[in-house]
């Protein structure tokens, strides 16, 4: 006997089934990892636009000053770099001297707390982490991530209701899969791999805008020697703070070479 739940859950995984055909894989730029997920493109940009216009209405946004203008330069810049055609991006700064954290949703929707402007220090600094975010962003990280919870819950909640736009659900989907979690009360921290491709992708960027690569591991033990009260993006524990400025150092030389070829 067929249950009506039954039903659903059927037709959400014939929706799976089709999303996969569609959005199954993809390649990571600069990386060159082949990824899937389960997440099409425009449907990720969708809830990132969505989630980005509900936290930037419950936060105190900056529009003006030094740190307001430096925070758009070196977003423009990297933006400008990353190659996403059906990106819009907006950068936005949020007045929250207590966070130090900073995301980009997907379709290019940034934002940075003033709490971590202390620990980037300059324009290089910031580079660093805003190239760190928007490399998560370009290599779908958070699509990976939801595609993850989308398999826990299928059954459950269904698709439908989680990929529907603007709901609740996605919305704390979206956020949690980009390290905005402290936010929604969901933790959802990227994985290792993940943030090391985040480095990666975030070291060749600011090269190729100009900013100055070798900043990136001065950044991260700046970060480390900060401590406690990080919220799970910048309080993740891999890559360790000794492996992490390794391999910075061992894609120095890629970075260098990236910023020659931009006419650095
Ligand atoms: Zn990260």
């Amino acid at each position: 006997m067929h249950s009506s739940g039954s039903l659903r859950s059927h037709r959400s995984w014939g929706w799976v089934l089709l999303a996969f055909t569609i959005a199954g894989c993809a390649t990571v730029p600069v990386t060159g990892r082949k990824s899937f997920n389960l997440i099409p493109d425009n449907q990720a940009n969708a809830m990132g636009a969505d989630a980005y216009r509900q936290v930037l209405s419950e936060s105190k946004v900056v529009t003006s000053g030094p740190e307001y203008r430096m925070m758009m330069d070196v977003g423009r810049r990297i933006a400008a770099v990353a190659d996403q055609p059906d990106y819009q991006w907006e950068f936005s700064l949020i007045d929250d001297p207590n966070t130090v954290n900073a995301f980009c949703l997907p379709g290019g929707k940034v934002a940075v707390y003033t709490g971590i402007m202390p620990v980037a220090q300059n324009e290089d600094g910031l580079a660093v982490v805003m190239g760190h975010e928007i490399a998560h962003a370009v290599a779908r990280h958070g699509s990976e991530r939801m595609t993850d919870q989308l398999a826990l819950q299928v059954a459950g909640a269904g698709l439908e209701s989680l990929l529907g736009g603007a709901s609740e659900g996605s919305r704390s989907l979206v956020l949690a899969a980009y390290g905005v979690g402290a936010q929604v009360g969901v933790l959802l921290p990227f994985g290792r791999s993940q943030e090391s491709e985040a480095d990666h992708i975030g070291l060749i960027y600011m090269a190729r805008a100009g900013f100055d690569p070798h900043e990136a591991p001065r950044f991260w033990e700046r970060m480390t020697a900060q401590g406690g009260g990080r919220p799970p993006e910048f309080l993740s524990t891999h890559p360790s703070p000794e492996n992490r400025v390794k391999q910075l150092q061992d894609w120095m030389p890629e970075a260098e070479r990236e910023a020659r070829a931009a006419g650095h």
